[in-house]
């Protein structure tokens, strides 16, 4: 007998989870307290644009959705780092054609899975619908319709909880006991900024990377829009001599980029209001496992696993949890109990190896970029990928370009890193021969 499935959250993840679950002859009702971003010309929420990466763009291709979407990305092929006097360079990201990662529009993206889940016919979306409380002893939702403050209860056999990092879904599963979760907050928050296009309506940087100003405590970034526009995000702390804390009045906010984004500075005529009126983002971490709870509710995306954006791969492990899912349906059929647990069991592990990640790559983004020790040993690993294409493959092409597990992705990750130190501690890049990087790389295991 087919059950009742009730998604929470009509987010990134919420309607493409819901459109593989209609390919597998399920109906779906998606409740999502926002409106139709559809009908209403607002923003879809935080980060206008993404980055899409290898585990994302294989989501978005099982359930036919790539073609639609990929004309409207900007490929990026590497960090253009912008130093303090002006000058610029382009570190890649891989060493392939294809080794590159996708600028695209959050709100863009969820239109389009929004309306392919839609028609299907058998996925419906609830819009100004806030799930307020579950009751999993009951396997019921409240709901409150924000059109006219009704409440409802809907009955559910599985709830799926992609409603984000404040998650409700969750709430009701560490309610039941059981569950260990961990909230971890950035000391770190965002500004979004707009760079607009320049004369003849072009781009005012390269469109073809992701740009970078890294400043060690702190860093601004800019990723291209489809519009010739970029949207630059400023890391700050949220306390200290350089926080935001201490950078509010026109005064401060100019002085900021005067001293520290001058060129950049000069893109974004809207700065100072754009800086003042705009909301500030938090960040954080979560930690959480189990992802399930009996044969009746699981957790997907940022409800589970929260990341800092600083890898960008929250969307994509997202999407990539919705694959795994599926593959787990097609493999137990409706043996929900062991498809929920068997996800824990396997998956877990992946979401807590990607938060770590993420938390890692800001201090190599914001400060390692431009450390002669770093740019060693992105020269020796690239180096290393050319001797050893299937066995050594750098930590950011194992994340963005492949599929790997991330929990394993975490592990060769350290092995290579001292594989790396103990070469560079030993040798000069360019002595290194196959025979020297395999005896490091035996002694590491790999
Ligand atoms: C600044 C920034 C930059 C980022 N950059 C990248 C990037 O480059 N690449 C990348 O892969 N990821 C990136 N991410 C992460 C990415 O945005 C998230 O990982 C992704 O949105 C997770 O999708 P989700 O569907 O799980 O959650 P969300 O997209 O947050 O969706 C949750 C949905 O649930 C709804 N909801 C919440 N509570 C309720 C409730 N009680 N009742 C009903 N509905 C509810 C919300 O309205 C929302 O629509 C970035 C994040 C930030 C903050």
């Amino acid at each position: 007998m087919k059950k009742k499935i009730v998604v929470i959250g009509a987010g990134l993840t919420g309607p493409l989870l819901a459109l593989y679950l209609s390919k597998k002859g399920y109906n779906v009702d998606i409740y999502e307290k926002r409106s139709d971003i559809r009908c209403n010309n607002i923003s879809a929420g935080r980060s206008i644009n993404l980055a899409l990466s290898a585990r994302g763009i294989n989501a978005l291709k099982e359930v036919g959705l790539y073609d639609r979407i990929s004309p409207h990305t900007i490929p990026m092929k590497g960090r253009n780092i912008h130093d303090l006097d002006g000058s610029e360079h382009l570190q890649p990201y891989g060493q392939k054609e294809e080794e590159v990662i996708y600028s695209i529009s959050r709100a863009k993206l969820n239109m389009e899975i929004m309306t392919l889940a839609e028609n299907t016919g058998m996925v419906k979306i609830y819009y100004n619908h806030r799930c307020t409380s579950v009751s999993l002893e009951e396997n019921l939702v409240y709901v409150t319709d924000e059109n006219n403050c009704k409440e409802k209860r809907i009955n559910f056999d599985i709830i799926l909880g992609v409603d984000g990092s404040g998650s409700a879904v969750r709430d009701a599963m560490i309610e039941q006991g059981g569950l260990n979760h961990i909230y971890k907050p950035l000391d770190h928050c965002y500004e979004e900024l707009t760079m607009p296009p320049g004369a003849n309506e072009k781009y005012q940087l390269n469109p073809n990377a992701l740009h970078i100003w890294p400043r060690e405590e702190f860093m601004l970034i800019a990723l291209p829009n489809m519009d010739s526009s970029f949207t630059c995000t400023l890391f700050l702390p949220t306390t200290g001599a350089i926080s935001i804390s201490t950078v509010s009045t026109d005064d401060e906010i100019v002085h900021l980029f005067n001293k520290y984004f001058p060129d950049a500075m000069l893109l974004i005529p809207d700065l100072v209001s754009e800086f003042k009126n705009n909301p500030t983002g938090n960040l954080g971490s979560i930690y959480c496992d189990p992802w399930h709870f009996e044969d009746k509710a699981v957790i997907l995306g940022d409800a589970a696993h929260a990341v800092v954006p600083f890898f960008g791969q929250g969307m994509n492990a997202s999407f990539q949890d919705c694959s795994i899912l599926n593959k787990l349906i097609e493999k137990y059929k409706s043996n929900w109990s062991l498809i929920f647990s068997e996800f824990s069991k396997l998956h877990v592990k992946n979401g807590h190896a990607i938060v770590d990640m993420a938390l890692e790559n800001y201090v190599e983004m914001r400060g390692h970029v431009n450390d002669p020790g770093y740019k060693k040993r992105r020269q020796l690993e690239l180096k290393l990928e050319r001797m050893f294409p299937e066995e050594f493959i750098p930590r950011y092409s194992m994340v963005s370009f492949h599929q790997i597990e991330y929990s394993e992705v975490y592990t060769r990750g350290e092995k290579q890193f001292n594989i790396l130190e103990k070469i560079l501690n030993n040798y000069d890049i360019a002595e290194v021969d196959k025979k020297i990087a395999k005896k490091f790389m035996l002694q590491q295991d790999l």
